[in-house]
């Protein structure tokens, strides 16, 4: 039987990492997440990656054990991790969202700091957070693809 779960993990983007780090994170992610049935959203901001991943619970939770072990970022921790009714973000096998001035209030509105650092978010907040990102950048037209 499969079970529909979303995880949603922040972690740190190493110091080296650059937009081919980026480019390739993408094509292997979209690549691999079609062949899986995951969706999601991949979003950098302030030094941090902030990512949900959504699909069947054994798919998504086999992706996030690869992802956990890559050098290309740290210090991952899971905000949320729940059976889900249905998914935000079906029409993305891997959207992608860097903040700009025009998403960086959104951003904003979640943060108690002057800064955006998702390590510590409430799991309802992160939910809520990815919801809005995904929202305003189908409002603009769909997500960066740098692909
Ligand atoms: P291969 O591509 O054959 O890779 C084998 C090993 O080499 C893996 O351990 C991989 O981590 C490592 N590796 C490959 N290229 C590099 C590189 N340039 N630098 C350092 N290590 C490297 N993958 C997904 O499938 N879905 C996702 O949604 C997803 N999201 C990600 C989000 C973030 C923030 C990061 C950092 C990575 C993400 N990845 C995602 C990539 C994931 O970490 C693995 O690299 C990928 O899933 C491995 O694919 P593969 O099993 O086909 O192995």
């Amino acid at each position: 039987m499969t079970i529909l779960v979303r995880l949603i993990y922040a972690s740190k983007v190493a110091p080296n990492f650059g937009p081919m780090d980026m480019r390739d994170i993408l094509q292997k992610s979209r690549h691999n997440n079609i062949e899986s049935g995951i969706t999601g959203l991949l979003v950098m901001s302030d030094g941090y990656f902030f990512q949900a991943l959504e699909g069947d619970r054994m798919a998504v939770h086999t992706t996030y054990a690869k992802i956990m072990r890559d050098a290309r970022h740290s210090r991952s921790v899971v905000l949320s991790a729940s059976e889900i009714e249905k998914r935000h973000f079906t029409d993305w096998s891997m959207g992608y969202v860097l903040s700009t001035e025009k998403n960086r209030p959104l951003f904003m509105s979640y943060s108690a700091d002057k800064y955006f650092e998702p390590l510590s978010m409430r799991a309802q907040a992160a939910e809520s957070l990815l919801v809005e990102i995904g929202q305003h950048a189908r409002q603009i037209g769909g997500t960066e693809s740098l692909t």
